[in-house]
């Protein structure tokens, strides 16, 4: 492994501020001075006293990343410092060392970009992890089956031999002697089959939990916790099929924040990431067996509802945003107004389009139209946009 440089004992020799672009600082020195005093070389510090010198280097270290990076002093980027100095975010560690010796800025637009990108990859990680994890139970699994299968067939030609002897006993022999030691052999064998059908067991356990844990990573958003777009469209496949049978009304929509970017820009991209968690909260209601809402990307969610009809679909919607329009939300971390989070919105019939791709461009389309008709509004496709009903 190699030498983490972020480690609050490299401190003392200047490492970590070294790694991080920084110019060393004037109490660098006196901390090692203080440090190689005779005095404190010739006691042996208690552990609370060791322990409130790291607290206090480790405070330090993040204090100064701030201030010499000139970011505000946020829950967000105090965080980050505090993962940088702990070894907790290695990577964006070695992004930030990466961008100061090229001599470009730290700042907190980009630092914002940069997590993002480790929390995608994150979750990439995790389920690569996981994969892992399962190939690992499967391979075991595999050897304890053999195994089993190889106990079972000794057991079988052990028992076969045995018969065989005792047919071929002479009169001589103690048959009770040579049925107790038949016996005998028989629970040996009977038992060592049997942990190996018990660890068999508990690695389908294993692999089961394991693969519950990989699929729902796997169709699942992690800001949100709504179905991702790979889990929509076998959704949308499953529920056209269902709808087809049962001659129901299939409804597709697609909902996107409306000025997005804006929201990043003034507040952030960590109060984004909080404001596109609340829409999903508010459309996720709509949700049911029938009704799904998934997060097709960035600021955009997709809804799909069964036995829901388009004219329906949209009096749902509507409620979804006469709701997020009338809230007047606000940053917690500062207690800056986001003003008001508004979405527009795009419907189609399902199933009135040969293929899914054809029945999402429709909904996209109604979308865009109702984006260029002013915002914060929901379109039919094929429909003209309604005039807005404004809210309070
Ligand atoms: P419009 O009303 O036309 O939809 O404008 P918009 O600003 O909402 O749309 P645009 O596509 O210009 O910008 C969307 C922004 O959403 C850009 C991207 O950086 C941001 N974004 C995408 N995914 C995420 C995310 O997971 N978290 C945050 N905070 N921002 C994201
Ligand atoms: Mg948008
Ligand atoms: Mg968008």
């Amino acid at each position: 492994m190699s030498e983490n440089p972020f480690q609050p004992e490299s401190h003392s020799t200047g490492g970590w501020r070294e790694w991080l672009g920084l110019a060393p600082r004037s109490d660098d020195r006196q901390v090692a001075a203080v440090h190689n005093t005779p005095d404190s070389a010739s006691r042996v510090l208690t552990e609370p006293e060791i322990s409130r010198q790291a607290k206090r280097r480790l405070l330090g270290q993040v204090t100064d990343f701030l201030i010499d990076h000139d970011l505000e002093i946020l829950p967000f980027t105090l965080s980050i410092a505090y993962d940088c100095m702990t070894g907790g975010s290695p990577k964006l560690a070695q992004q930030i060392l990466e961008r100061t010796e090229k001599g470009l800025p730290v700042t907190l637009k980009w630092l914002e970009d940069a997590s993002a990108t480790q929390a995608r990859d994150a979750t990439t990680e995790a389920v690569a992890t996981l994969v892992s994890q399962l190939e690992d139970s499967l391979a075991d699994f595999g050897r304890t089956m053999a195994g089993a299968r190889d106990a079972n067939g000794s057991y079988s030609v052990a028992l076969q031999n045995h018969v065989d002897e005792l047919n071929s006993a002479r009169d001589s022999d103690n048959p009770v002697e040579r049925l107790t030691r038949l016996t005998r052999r028989m629970l040996d064998h009977t038992r060592s089959v049997a942990s190996d059908l018990a660890a068999s067991e508990a690695q389908i356990g294993t692999l089961q939990t394991r693969l519950d844990e990989a699929r729902r990573l796997a169709n699942h958003d992690h800001l949100t916790g709504l179905p991702n777009r790979r889990a929509f469209d076998e959704l949308f496949d499953r529920e056209t099929r269902a709808a087809k049978l049962a001659g129901e009304a299939l409804s597709v929509a697609f909902c996107d924040i409306d000025n997005f970017k804006r929201i990043n820009d003034t507040h952030g991209h960590p109060a984004g990431d909080r404001v596109i968690r609340y829409v999903a909260d508010i459309l996720g209601r709509i949700a049911d067996a029938r009704c799904h809402v998934a997060r097709h990307g960035g600021e955009e969610f997709a809804v799909l509802l069964r036995g829901v009809t388009v004219a329906d679909c949209w009096a749902r919607l509507e409620t979804a945003r006469t709701e997020i329009a009338q809230k007047r939300l606000v940053n917690r971390t500062n207690d800056t107004p986001f003003g008001r989070i508004t979405f527009s919105g795009g419907i189609a019939d399902a199933l009135g389009y040969r293929t899914r791709s054809a029945a999402l461009k429709a909904a996209d389309d109604a979308l865009f139209a109702a984006k260029h008709a002013g915002r914060n509004r929901i379109v039919i496709a094929g429909e003209e946009p309604q005039p807005l009903r404004e809210v309070a």
